[in-house]
């Protein structure tokens, strides 16, 4: 198979590319797109077959349930069973954007989206060529990531690329995605709301809409959550996590390694990166890409602060740094 690339304009894309996209989506087939988080890898998600062909494209394990995307929120009455009081509040004030709600599904949802769970995950992104997309194609689109299995998210069209060229049939190019990691997870089927992976919207906006969450899987839920493996998002050069970067540099490139380090005030040879955890999380994945194909032995990264609104980013750095 070979990959289709559509340059689209990420504010106001062109609708004659979303329809031929659209109809890709519709024949069953695949297609990788922005969102306001990374890209997507999409397929027409009441549609088993097509559903299928994510889990093959990606190397996916089966047990990994994927996200459903709607174009506004009105349509997640086509996936879910129910819409919990909290789900409403938490939709009302951020959808469209980075948040995704696992609720109970239809039965009409394949068993493949939720990984043969009654629960299912949705989400209504913001980007412009997501919404219109899959207000084009007129199905709820199951996106993961659209990056090999627990390989590094994509934030640019070449990223996807790297991992899938040949192994789906169109990318649409909408250009660097502005938020870069994925979304934030909050389980809202039991009597708390729970987060089950932190992510640009962070507790502190959850719990001032719908007061304390719960934190981590429930043992007694059917709601499990594949962003919850200790090793996801990870480049190929093994990562380092350090308090103290330059000594752990110091310390690595001493016993022989090739090494570079990612931090904001480093002595050492080091990619620098914002010191604004919105701005940071923007640049992550693009940084350890490139990284990634420098030819290092070992990427060092200062770990920042154990602050709240750092909690995403240190939640995917210690993913990208758990041992394979
Ligand atoms: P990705 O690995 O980028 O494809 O992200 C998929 C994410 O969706 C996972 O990390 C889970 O957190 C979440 N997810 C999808 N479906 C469900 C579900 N039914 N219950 C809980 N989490 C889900
Ligand atoms: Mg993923």
């Amino acid at each position: 198979m070979s990959t289709e690339v559509l340059r689209v304009d990420p504010h106001a894309p062109d609708p004659v590319l979303i329809e031929r996209a659209a109809a890709v989506l519709r024949t069953g087939r695949l297609v990788a797109f922005p969102t306001e988080t990374v890209y997507g890898l999409g397929a027409n998600a009441l549609d088993a077959a097509a559903v299928r062909g994510i889990f093959a494209a990606k190397g996916r394990p089966p047990s990994n349930p994927v996200i459903v995307h709607v174009h506004e929120p009105s349509q997640v009455r086509n996936v879910a069973a129910d819409w919990p009081e909290a789900a409403a509040k938490l939709a009302a004030a951020f959808w469209p954007g980075p948040l995704t709600l696992v609720v109970p599904k239809l039965p009409t949802v394949p068993d493949e989206v939720t990984a043969g769970g009654p629960t299912v995950a949705v989400r209504c992104p913001r980007h412009p060529v997501a919404r219109a997309l899959i207000a084009a194609a007129g199905v709820p689109v199951a996106a993961p990531s659209a990056n090999r299995s627990t390989e590094l998210s994509p934030t640019l069209a070449e990223h996807v690329l790297k991992g899938l060229n040949g192994r789906i049939d169109l990318v649409l190019d909408g250009g660097p995605c502005t938020g870069g990691i994925e979304s934030t997870v909050v389980d809202v089927t039991g009597p708390v709301a729970r987060l089950l992976r932190p992510g640009l919207v962070t507790v502190a906006m959850l719990e001032a809409v719908v007061g304390p969450l719960a934190v981590g899987a429930n043992p007694d839920s059917v709601a499990r959550s594949p962003g919850l493996m200790a090793r996801h998002y990870s480049p190929r050069t093994p990562v380092v996590l350090a308090e103290d970067a330059d000594a752990e540099h110091r310390r690595l490139r001493d016993a022989g390694f090739r090494v570079i380090s990612v931090g904001v005030d480093l002595f050492s040879d080091h990619r620098s990166i914002s010191g604004d955890p919105v701005e940071y999380a923007a640049e992550l994945y693009a940084v350890l890409h490139e990284l990634d194909d420098g030819g290092f032995d070992r990427i060092v990264v200062a770990l920042p602060p154990d602050a709240p609104e750092w909690a995403a980013v240190r939640d995917r750095l210690t993913r990208a740094a758990a041992p394979g």
